[in-house]
């Protein structure tokens, strides 16, 4: 089998074919793709898989697994949208499965406790969740990330955090069901009450333990409009206090997307003043802040939803209220009306701009941290104001993040505090000669690591990437022994995710 493989990996790379007699797998072998399954939107690494798979329903999922489990080495990578930025959905001649293959499919469940939930594809993009769930039932997610073209697999095997996360905590907090194929082949329906412990494992689980096929995501009655407002303040305690406050309130009584950034104190068109404003009407007024402000500043930003029948006056009446308890700069806030579905989509205007300038497909080296509200003052003071202090070229996100809203079963980690922050250094720079070296940009977020290892700053990488598995085992801390017997009890092979590289695959 695996001679007809490579025979066949070497012949023609633009062939594809129904491969029901190669490994049993139905669907079809798609080498013209192989190029693809080997990058990521990360752009700094590189790995040739044996081939690319395209699954249609999870029997197929379980027969790549089944197969590869009677080689020596095979391994097998689902690939979501292949937005990773270190090679995770990578396998090294290994199969890689396409899972936006997956057969799309959207069922809406009415629960006995009244609840409203959809089954959705593993492969599924959340921008197509949203646009399927809006169309057809006037019903959302409730909670997201800030940009849609991520596989509903690829989060759930994270986290999946926006601006929603402080109420409704991350997107595994809002999954009451998956399906699994696990390492061992076995499709497997999982929950809080049946099959658990491959639940709470799968969630947030880097695609350790199972490949999600199917989830089943709560979902709620979606709000037809969205004010979205930016506040700018000098100080970074102004901005925390704020920040801390607003995540506290109470649903009905508080904005309902929080989320906040750095900017350069200066005219920069990438990182600077010109970043804030969200009209073209709309002008930042520099001559506003006060004489302390530092070089840098920070953004508050924040979305109110509203209905299509709602008075505006009364709108503005609670924007209002809410802004009047805020400390920002008088006169830096600016707000935009905009229906619900542009406003989740907001990032994807990004990536056209980011297209037609050559960036989105330059190297991404990014950087996501979890830092612990007791450490993120001196984090802004010896990484925002001093190391990052001409910017990254992109948002470099800071918002706080309540950990009660956190499932401590599911396999991720997070810092020990109630409140944490989350910082994403998103860097969009042209690629090099024009933009700096990318092993400068890497070398400069091991420098950020290793300041938060040297200070003992309770903090966690979100997005994780180690190269050794001591550094896998400083991550996950008290909860590695649990990751290792969960590993042993759904991929004893160690065949899934090989990108992680947390495992070897066991001959
Ligand atoms: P991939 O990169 O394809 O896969 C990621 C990992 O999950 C791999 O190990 C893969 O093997 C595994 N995997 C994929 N599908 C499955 C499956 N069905 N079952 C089991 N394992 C699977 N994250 C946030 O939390 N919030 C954000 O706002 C946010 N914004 C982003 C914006 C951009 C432009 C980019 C590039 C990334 C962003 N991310 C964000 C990070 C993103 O959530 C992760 O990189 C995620 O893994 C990408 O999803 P994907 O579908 O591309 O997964």
């Amino acid at each position: 089998m695996i001679a007809y493989l490579e025979h066949f990996v070497h012949g023609n790379d633009t062939e594809s074919m129904q491969n029901d007699d190669v490994l049993g797998v139905e669907g079809s072998f798609h080498f013209a793709a192989t190029a693809a399954a080997g990058k990521d939107f990360g752009g700094m690494k590189s790995a040739k898989p044996l081939a690319m798979i395209r699954p249609s329903v999870a029997t197929d999922v379980a027969r790549a697994v089944k197969a590869a489990a009677r080689t020596a080495n095979l391994t097998v990578a689902a690939r979501g949208n292949g937005h990773s930025i270190n090679g995770q959905a990578m396998a090294e001649n290994g199969l890689v499965l396409d899972m936006r293959a997956m057969e799309d499919r959207l069922t809406l469940l009415s629960l006995d406790d009244g609840s409203l939930h959809v089954d959705v594809s593993g492969g599924a993009l959340w921008e197509e969740v949203l646009r399927r769930c809006l169309s057809e039932f006037r019903l959302a997610p409730r909670s997201w990330t800030d940009y849609l073209g991520l596989t509903v697999g690829g989060t759930l095997s994270n986290a999946g955090v926006s601006g929603q996360a402080f109420r409704y905590g991350p997107q595994t907090s809002n999954v009451t069901e998956l399906e699994v194929v696990t390492g061992k082949g076995e499709t497997l329906v999982c929950s809080e009450t049946q099959n658990s412990e491959l639940f709470f494992a799968t969630l947030g689980g880097l695609g350790q333990f199972g490949i999600i096929t199917r989830a089943r995501v709560a979902v709620q009655s979606a709000p037809d409009m969205v004010r979205w407002i930016r506040v700018v303040y000098s100080e970074f305690e102004d901005f925390t206090r704020d920040a801390e406050w607003l995540v506290t309130l109470k649903e009905g009584y508080g904005f309902d997307y929080v989320e906040g950034f750095v900017l350069v104190n200066s005219d920069d068109p990438c990182n600077g003043w010109p970043t804030v404003p969200m009209g073209p009407n709309q002008r930042f007024e520099p001559v506003r802040l006060p004489p302390t402000a530092g070089p840098v500043l920070y953004c508050l930003e924040l979305a109110l939803h509203y209905r299509n029948e709602d008075h505006l006056s009364a709108v503005n009446m609670e924007v209002h209220r809410l802004l009047g308890r805020l400390r920002f700069v008088e006169g830096l806030n600016f707000s935009v009306d905009l229906t619900y579905m542009e406003f989740l989509l907001r990032v994807k205007r990004v990536e056209e701009d980011a297209r037609a300038n050559g960036i989105w497909d330059a190297p991404h080296p990014w950087l996501n941290l979890f830092v612990s509200k007791s450490h993120i003052a001196e984090f802004d003071r010896e990484v925002f104001k001093k190391i990052l202090k001409h910017g990254v070229g992109g948002p470099i996100l800071v918002y706080p993040l309540l950990r009660t809203k956190w499932d401590s079963r599911h396999s991720v980690v997070v810092p020990d505090s109630n409140i944490f922050y989350i910082i994403a250094l998103l860097r969009f720079i042209p690629p090099p000669p024009k933009g700096p070296p990318t092993e400068r940009l890497v070398e400069q977020n091991h420098e950020i690591i290793q300041f938060c290892c040297n200070r003992g700053f309770d903090f966690k990488l979100y997005l994780p990437h180690y190269q050794s598995q001591e550094n896998w085992m400083r991550h996950y801390g008290d909860k590695w022994t649990t990751f290792v017997e969960r590993k042993a009890n759904f991929d004893p092979l160690a065949i899934l995710a090989p990108g992680q590289k947390i495992f070897s695959r066991i001959p």
